[in-house]
């Protein structure tokens, strides 16, 4: 599973405290340098670290503990309690329009796995809640990116709506929008364009769409293993574009889980989906709780 060290770093820790009958303020002082470090070893932002190990100190040495009849394990509950709204509370779900098709636009940089991305997710629509989704081929920049979401709508047996390479973006938006109505498409999935680095000409042309087609939801998909620079990317284009949430690719390679426990509190943007590998039942929904659980073992 991805970030095995921070895990087994926080599992330690735990550890020690678990069965403590009394826990004094200076074990909870050791216990958070412990959990820092953890942190600060598996590329969480500093700010983030910081505010991180405010709350958990402040209520792990208040009341709920004191009073409580299993200090140890209250301790644990508040570290697992403050990842859990770290990452965002609540599961937070993927738009549905009151009337459909519920219009999806993926965005990201190249190589993050937009492209496969959409194509899971368009999977997961349909097995996972019996949708209707229709794919849409709006990458005209980089060679190959029609052909690659052709691809993975042949191998899903999904329709792809392409108009070539010679359409602007925002007309094959537009038109792939008036086909999926005819057709009774619930979900529309736009693959829009990446470039390498963030620049003004990526950005207007998504904000043309964003303009135009009036999007119910704007999911960037950035890469896990890229760290702090998932943040990075994610924080520029919730500014310039606005998204509504954040899909992270990769996990299943990412031993460190920065981006993962970031994410959420530096842009306040939630992380809705997570990849877990290639294949195109590699998707699956954010469950907080269930990630802190399985951090915390
Ligand atoms: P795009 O340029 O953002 O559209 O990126 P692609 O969709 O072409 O993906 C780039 C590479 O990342 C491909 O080799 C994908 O198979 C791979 N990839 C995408 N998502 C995941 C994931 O969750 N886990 C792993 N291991 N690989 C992924």
């Amino acid at each position: 599973m991805a970030f095995e060290g921070l895990s087994e770093r926080l599992q330690q820790t735990m550890q020690k405290i678990r069965g403590k009958g009394k826990v004094s303020e200076s074990d909870v002082k050791e216990m958070m340098r412990e959990v820092r470090l953890a942190l600060l070893y598996a590329d969480v932002n500093l700010k983030v670290v910081k505010s991180f190990i405010k709350k958990v100190s402040e209520r792990a040495v208040g009341q709920e503990v004191m009073k409580s009849l299993t200090p140890g394990q209250q301790v644990i509950k508040v570290v697992k309690d403050e990842l859990t709204e770290l990452m965002g509370g609540e599961q937070s779900k993927i738009a549905t329009a009151s009337k459909p098709p519920t219009v999806v636009m993926m965005v990201g940089l190249q190589g993050a796995g937009k492209t496969t991305t959409t194509g899971k997710l368009a999977n997961l629509l349909r097995k996972k809640y019996n949708r209707k989704p229709l794919l849409v081929a709006a990458d005209i920049y980089r060679p190959a990116a029609i052909n690659q979401l052709q691809t993975l709508g042949k191998q899903l047996s999904l329709p792809v709506f392409s108009l070539g390479d010679q359409v602007s973006p925002v007309e094959i938006a537009t038109k792939a929008i008036e086909h999926a109505k005819e057709q009774h498409h619930d979900y529309v999935l736009i693959d829009t364009a990446g470039r390498l680095h963030i620049d003004e000409n990526l950005m207007d042309e998504l904000k043309q769409i964003k303009e135009k087609v009036k999007p119910d939801e704007i999911l960037l998909v950035v890469d896990a293993m890229t760290g702090q620079d998932a943040v990075n990317v994610a924080t520029s284009f919730n500014d310039q574009l606005g998204i509504t949430g954040v899909v992270l690719t990769k996990l299943d390679g990412d031993t460190r889980g920065g981006a993962a426990l970031s994410i959420r509190a530096v842009t306040e943007k939630p992380i809705k989906f997570v990849g877990l590998g290639e294949k195109m039942d590699a998707l699956e929904p954010f469950h907080p709780e269930r990630m802190a659980s399985r951090i915390l073992g």
